[in-house]
């Protein structure tokens, strides 16, 4: 078996990863650089115009070419995020293979397709349910095993090949107490850890904090004292989240318990939430969908103008990006301007990389000399902390492991954990770099 690092070893995203067993190769993910395509936007470029070269030059795209001369057979997709996803239509042209994944990651990667105009690529994605098995060829065979993250329907990959089991565990916490979905298959988990995993391939995002990531119900909670103290106050109210995380939401609807009118502002939400409608894991009818944002329509900034207190505003901008809704208003580029009592909370945190860090000091800049309030960090992580990720390797036992999704600090500090369960780096851990391959033997 060879394992290659392609993209999403020397940062956090631009994820893809591929495993060759005989000849045969499946793809797991196929993501974008979060950074580098923000970059492209604040450079007026667009990345549905942009070809799969230049993409690549500009550091956007994972560098496949590795993978030129293989016979691949399948990209298994892991959850929704662009970070694992928004490759696809750019490089999928070269493969034409199934798309395996999950309902809701498999309706956000339609309306991407969709999104570039490649409804002829829409055949090859292939939904699979929890405990669905592809059955591709003699060498693989791909389990998708519940998992909990900040998305709907995340998924633990169990990839059977004829060279032994695989676990890919990209994007995951420990959720026992899961506000949307269920805990994780604790059960599957066990038995595919008795069944002898070869290969477990793990995300490392959170490594460093020496503890458990909280479950999602402590940031429902979070979430409903916010807006309740918010209320106290007859003035507007802004939140801001990840449009995917689609159980976040839900808590912030409930969380207003029908006391104000909420409005969804900006185009990724929007997009978000009317895949989580069409799967039935959000209803739609309990808020008013604004429009994308250059069509926003001004009856409703009219609206939230004259009667502030009536209405909770829900919008894209939680890691301060130059063209979403609360930028775009804090640049006064709206009708409807901040006013000093209005109310902005951040149900987020900003996700550490130095543009991220510089887009929401500048918005968070704008909006205190606007004389906004701001609620920051009412959040918890989707990401598994030090803790989760030993109880995991506790639960998998495999036999090598090999971390991703992280610069080599985070990589290294992963294979540190590893140590003290006592693997051996450069033995049974595999510290690995962007365009590298490894045998596993
Ligand atoms: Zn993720």
């Amino acid at each position: 078996m060879k394992f290659y690092a392609i993209g999403g070893f020397k940062e956090v995203g631009k994820n893809m990863t591929a495993i060759e067993v005989n000849g045969e190769v499946v793809i797991f993910d196929m993501g974008v650089s979060m950074e580098h395509l923000i970059e492209l936007s604040g450079r007026g470029l667009n990345y549905e115009d942009l070809d799969e070269q230049k993409l690549r030059e500009l550091g956007v795209l994972p560098n496949d070419l590795i993978l030129n001369t293989k016979k691949v057979i399948a990209i298994a997709i892991s959850h929704g995020h662009l970070d694992h996803i928004s490759a696809i239509p750019k490089l999928i042209r070269r493969y034409n293979c199934p798309i395996l994944a999950t309902p809701y990651t498999a309706e956000i990667i339609r309306r991407l397709l969709k999104d570039h105009r490649m409804e002829d690529y829409l055949k090859y994605v292939t939904p699979m349910q929890y405990g669905d098995t592809a059955d591709l060829s003699q060498n693989f065979k791909i389990e998708y095993v519940n998992m909990t993250h900040s998305i709907p329907d995340a998924s633990l990959i169990a990839a059977y090949t004829a060279d032994g089991l695989v676990t890919v565990g990209f994007d995951y916490k420990l959720d026992n107490t899961p506000t949307l979905g269920n805990k994780p298959d604790y059960r599957r988990l066990k038995e595919l850890g008795n069944e002898g995993i070869k290969l477990h391939l793990s995300e490392c995002v959170h490594i460093s904090d020496e503890q458990r990531c909280p479950s999602e119900k402590v940031a429902k909670d979070m979430v409903f004292d916010a807006i309740d103290r918010a209320y106290l106050d007859s003035s507007a109210v802004f939140i801001t989240s990840f449009a995917s995380h689609i159980a976040r939401i839900k808590s912030i609807v409930e969380a207003n318990k029908g006391r104000r009118e909420i409005i969804i502002l900006g185009r990724s939400m929007e997009n978000y939430l009317e895949a989580a409608s069409t799967l039935g894991l959000i209803d739609t009818s309990k808020f008013t969908l604004a429009g994308r944002p250059k069509t926003v329509k001004s009856n409703i900034e009219n609206r939230i103008m004259k009667n502030p207190e009536k209405y909770l505003v829900l919008s894209t901008g939680n890691q301060g990006e130059p063209n979403s809704v609360l930028s775009r208003i804090t640049n006064k580029e709206y009708r409807y301007n901040f006013r000093k009592e209005d109310q902005v909370i951040f149900s987020s945190t900003v996700i550490p990389t130095p543009i991220n860090k510089a887009n929401r000091y500048v918005i968070e800049r704008n909006m205190k000399e606007q004389g906004v309030r701001i609620l920051k960090d009412v959040h918890v992580s989707g990401h598994a902390m030090k803790e989760d990720h030993r109880d995991l390797l506790r639960i998998l036992n495999p036999e090598k492991i090999i971390p991703v999704h992280g610069e080599t600090e985070r990589l290294a500090s992963f294979a540190s954990l590893c140590e003290e369960e006592g693997f051996i780096i450069g033995d049974t851990v595999h510290i690995m770099t962007d365009g590298r391959y490894v045998n596993i033997k």
